[in-house]
């Protein structure tokens, strides 16, 4: 783990200008414009970015084609990439404290977390992903004795790659990693307020032995760079997580263009529900606290609708309440803190818009509802919790990707069922009981890409990440999510 005296040396680093990183070297926009990094640690600027254009993706996307063909990598043997992606796993480690301060200055994650979220989390996908770059066998059809049918698995091409702010390093690696491991290039946009760790990670890649041209950063805005990886002739694929508004987007560029396959994975309204016979209502409201809080609840999967059982709701939050007000909100490089700041200033807005919006509807404020820490200048916000929620709020509708919290209160397990489905999302959720039965039932009957029992969160590499209806479709992680970055071709041969 990282110390208290790393951190504080780190944060003091001068980052200065960012280029962008084509073709193995980096190098400016073609504009010569900049975007100021602004730390929602303190609301001031301590960085800049290149504002890359569509003449930058072109770039990127041309230095991605070229490397592909030439066949360093793509055509490279197994051991090599292995080797190669094994080197840049150990190198993140190497480079971890520093990956990890440059990273919360960024987005304002706490540090305990980032620090496993990110460079930890990104090494390990990387590091699983070479593992398995020469265990990926092609096939021999059942054929007639007067054929031979092989399957091959070939790389798709030029594979873009385009993550949110929360955790871009994570969500990176989970899209690189497999694409790179099945022998694609790749032109990466990260999001334009938490671009440094990535444009970090193309640097060393390159220093663990990549080809040039094999894995590209253009920062920028996303209605720029992002529109023009999605709207490009050349690109195969594009691997997307962020909203659904853009989701929706990239599919359109790629109606608009080429027909690149586009994969999503979107936002989340998931439902977390308390059954009365959960194991310990202590530890569920525990867990649950953290898994709408942590990361001022900008994280992908968490629980943001709280569904308990009549019998035990006073009691559950009791348990809920206390929890949550002894989380620590504040300086996100101070170890001691359990909740960081939030993105960025924007976000904090967003979020108080939604505070004020259920308020209006009638839920009930329970605790938190405001900024805090104004001195700081930062963007820091108390995890709040309103109940009294109803269907038709908001609240339970639209994902807020704040600390705040909707609670409702349910009779039977079918009651459950219909308001934890009554959504437009499908990405994570989780049940708590001691029940065997109802625990299987609430896994079959729940729409969602995760079924958490009796825990909340941390479902490593080896297991699919993902959702159903408007959470997105694709998944990341596990050994089904390289299947996404390879093409298959059919052999057929006359004997
Ligand atoms: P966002 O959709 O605003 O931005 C995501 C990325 O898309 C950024 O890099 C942005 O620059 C880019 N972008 C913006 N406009 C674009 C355009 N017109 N064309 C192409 N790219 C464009 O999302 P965000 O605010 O960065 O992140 C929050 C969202 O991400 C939430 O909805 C959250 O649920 C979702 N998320 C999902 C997962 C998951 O695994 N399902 C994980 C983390 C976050």
């Amino acid at each position: 783990m990282i110390s208290q005296n790393a951190i504080d040396t780190l944060r003091k680093t001068e980052i200065g200008a960012r280029g962008l990183f084509i073709d193995g070297a980096h190098t400016d926009g073609m504009s010569g414009a900049s975007l100021p990094v602004t730390s929602p640690i303190d609301g001031r600027p301590f960085a800049s970015i290149a504002d890359g254009n569509a003449a930058d993706i072109d770039r990127a996307v041309k230095s991605a084609r070229k490397a592909f063909e030439n066949g360093s990598w793509s055509r490279s043997a197994p051991a090599f990439r292995k080797k190669v992606l094994t080197k840049l796993a150990e190198l993140i480690e190497k480079h971890a404290d520093e990956l990890a301060v440059l990273g919360v200055r960024d987005n304002g994650t706490e540090i305990g977390m980032a620090y496993k979220a990110e460079p930890l989390s990104a090494a390990g996908t990387i590091r699983y992903y070479a593992e398995a770059i020469d265990k990926i066998y092609g096939e021999i059809a059942p054929t007639a004795d007067n054929v031979l049918g092989l399957i091959h698995k070939e790389p798709l091409g030029v594979v873009g790659v385009i993550v949110p702010w929360n955790f871009p390093l994570m969500i990176g690696a989970w899209k690189i990693a497999p694409a790179l491991a099945a022998g694609n290039c790749v032109v990466v946009k990260p999001p334009e307020i938490a671009s440094l760790t990535l444009l970090r990670l193309a640097e060393l890649a390159s220093e663990a032995g990549l080809p040039a041209g094999v894995l590209n950063v253009v920062t920028g805005r996303g209605a720029v760079t992002g529109e023009a990886l999605g709207l490009h002739m050349d690109v195969d694929a594009i691997a997307f997580t962020g909203s659904g508004p853009v989701g929706r987007r990239l599919l359109e560029y790629s109606a608009r263009s080429n027909l690149k396959r586009v994969f999503l994975e979107l936002g989340g309204k998931s439902p977390n529900i308390v059954f009365a016979d959960a194991p310990s209502l202590k530890q569920a409201a525990v867990v649950s606290a953290n898994g709408i809080f942590r990361n001022s609840g900008q994280v992908c999967v968490a629980g943001s609708r709280l569904l308990v059982q009549a019998s035990v709701y006073d009691r559950f939050m009791d348990e809920l309440v206390s929890a949550t007000t002894r989380l620590k909100v504040g300086d996100p490089l101070d170890l001691s803190s359990d909740i960081g700041a939030v993105s960025s200033a924007e976000q904090l807005d967003k979020n108080l818009g939604f505070v004020a919006r259920a308020q209006a509807e009638g839920a009930r404020l329970v605790t938190g509802g405001e900024r805090i820490l104004a001195e700081t200048d930062g963007s820091y916000m108390a995890p709040t919790i309103f109940e009294n929620v109803t269907q038709d709020m908001q609240l339970a509708r639209e994902e807020v990707f704040g600390p705040v919290l909707g609670v409702m209160r349910f009779e039977t397990e079918e009651e459950a069922v219909r308001l934890a489905n009554s959504t437009v999302y499908g990405l994570a959720s989780a049940v708590w009981t001691a029940n065997l039965s109802t625990a299987h039932r609430m896994v079959r009957a729940i729409n969602a890409g995760v079924v958490h029992v009796n825990t909340y969160g941390g479902a490593d590499i080896t297991v699919p990440l993902g959702g159903v209806k408007q959470s997105g479709f694709g998944r990341d992680k596990s050994l089904h999510a390289l299947e996404k970055y390879l093409e298959l071709k059919t052999a057929w041969i006359a004997l």
